[in-house]
């Protein structure tokens, strides 16, 4: 008995497809994006066990299991942890025109690091180690492009 496949030239479609969809971030994150969408602020927020300072903010402790409630506001700077010089197009994905550089920046007074867009610096003059700022945008919407990226500290 022959398999039908076997017999069948496999012919292969390439697509995307576009998924809409809308959901809570929960109150943990909407508590952090109505801080920075109504008062411009970045917060953390701090294990009450081990002390870890988490942005964006969590709900457990990854490390005690703890609930995170005690919160801290962060001045706004950190460092570049690591960063990507991203060199292809992808309009609906990206927010910005190649090449561009995203990195991870540790916020001062932070333990984890927050993925974000570096700008306002020539992507091979970023740096590991370079110290940053947050630039926030001047109309927020509750998203984390209220912070429009980090720019090197003059
Ligand atoms: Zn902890």
């Amino acid at each position: 008995m022959t398999d039908w496949k076997d017999e069948v030239e496999e012919i292969v479609f390439e697509g995307k497809i576009a998924v809409p969809y809308t959901w809570t971030v929960g109150s943990t994150l909407s508590k952090w994006y109505g801080e920075l969408r109504d008062n411009a602020k970045i917060w953390g927020n701090r294990c009450p066990s081990c002390g870890k300072v988490y942005v964006p903010p969590k709900i457990k402790c990854n490390e005690c299991y703890k609930d995170l409630n005690d919160w801290v506001m962060l001045p706004g700077t950190g460092t570049i942890e690591t960063y990507t010089v991203v060199n292809y197009e992808e309009p609906d994905f990206h927010p910005k025109k190649a090449p561009f550089v995203y990195g991870i920046v540790k916020m001062d007074g932070a333990d984890t690091g927050l993925v974000h867009l570096i700008d306002e610096v020539e992507p091979e003059q970023v740096k590991v180690g370079m110290r940053v700022e947050a630039v926030l945008a001047e109309e927020r919407e509750g998203t984390i492009m209220d912070i429009k990226y980090f720019r090197p500290i003059a």
